[in-house]
C-alpha cells in the first residue's frame, strides 16, 4: 500500500519516534509507521476537509485510533506541546510550501529532533530555510518513481548558524557528493528545460529584460554541466 517514495521517507524516521505527518492526506505514512512498530504514536495533520476525512477513515480501518490522532489544521498548528513530537514528516509538496509551513509556526518545532522533508520540486527552498534557522542536513536521498524524481532532505537541529555554498543549496550537499544516476537524470532534465527556455528567448530577442534572465539561465546551465562532468 505504501508507495516506494513514502517508504523511503519512512526509512529516515528514527525508531520509537513520536511523529507528526503534516499534509497527511490518507495518513498512509503514519499508519505504516505505527502499524509496523517503527513509531510509538503519531499525529496526522490535514488542512483540507476531504483528505482529513480520508485520514480519519484510514486510521479507523486499521484500528490505530488509540495511537494516531488526526487533526484538521494548517501546517504545524496540528502539533500541540503535550504531544511530545520528536520527528516531523512533510512529504509530497513543493519545497517553498514546505519551507513556509516550517517558517510559520517555529515555536512548535521546540523539542523536535528530526525533520524528514520530501519536496516534489524546488528543494533549494528547504535548504535555504535550514541554513537560516540553524538546522543541518544529516542525510539526503534522490529517487525515481513512475518517471518522477523526488528528493528527501533530513534535518536535525544544529544549535548554531549553518552555511551552505550556492551549489550545495541547489544540488544538495549529500546528493552532490553521491552524484547517483538519478541525480544525473534529474539535472539533465532540468538543464534541457532551461535550454529550451533560452532557445525561445533567442527567438524573442527584442523583448525587454530578457538579457538578465537569459544570463541567469546560462549560468545555471554552466553550473549543472560542470557538476555533471565532475569538474566541480
Ligand atoms: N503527504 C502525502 C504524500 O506524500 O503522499 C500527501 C501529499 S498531498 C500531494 C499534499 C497534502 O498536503 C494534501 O492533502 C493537502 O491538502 C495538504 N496540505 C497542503 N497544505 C497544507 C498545510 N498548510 N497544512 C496541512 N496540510 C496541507
Amino acid at each position: 500500500q505504501l508507495s516506494y517514495r513514502l517508504g523511503r521517507v519512512a526509512s529516515h524516521v528514527p525508531e520509537g519516534a513520536i511523529v507528526a505527518d503534516i499534509g497527511s492526506d490518507h495518513a498512509y505514512l503514519p499508519c505504516y509507521l505505527v502499524a509496523e512498530g517503527l513509531a510509538e504514536r503519531a499525529i496526522a495533520g490535514e488542512v483540507v476537509k476531504g483528505p482529513f476525512e480520508s485520514a480519519k477513515k484510514q486510521v479507523r480501518q486499521e484500528g490505530l485510533e488509540d495511537r494516531i490522532t488526526v487533526r484538521l489544521a494548517s501546517g504545524l498548528a496540528a502539533i500541540e506541546p503535550v504531544d511530545g513530537v520528536t520527528a516531523i514528516t512533510i512529504a509530497g509538496m513543493g519545497g517553498p510550501l514546505i519551507a513556509s509551513i516550517l517558517e510559520q509556526d517555529k515555536a512548535r518545532l521546540e523539542g523536535v529532533q528530526r525533520l524528514i522533508l520530501q519536496p516534489n520540486v524546488h528543494a533549494k527552498a528547504i535548504r535555504e530555510w535550514a541554513a537560516a534557522n540553524g538546522w543541518h542536513i544529516v542525510n539526503e536521498e534522490i529517487l525515481e518513481e513512475n518517471s518522477k524524481i523526488y528528493e528527501i532532505i533530513v534535518l536535525e537541529p544544529a544549535g548554531k548558524a549553518v552555511e551552505f555554498e550556492e551549489k550545495e543549496l541547489l544540488f544538495g550537499p549529500v546528493l552532490m557528493a553521491q552524484r547517483s544516476d538519478v541525480f544525473h537524470t534529474k539535472w539533465q532534465r532540468e538543464m534541457s528545460q532551461w535550454q529550451k527556455i533560452v532557445a525561445s528567448m533567442d527567438a524573442n530577442a527584442e523583448a525587454a529584460d530578457i538579457g538578465e534572465k537569459k544570463q541567469e539561465l546560462a549560468q545555471k546551465i554552466k553550473l549543472v554541466e560542470e557538476v555533471l562532468n565532475g569538474e566541480i
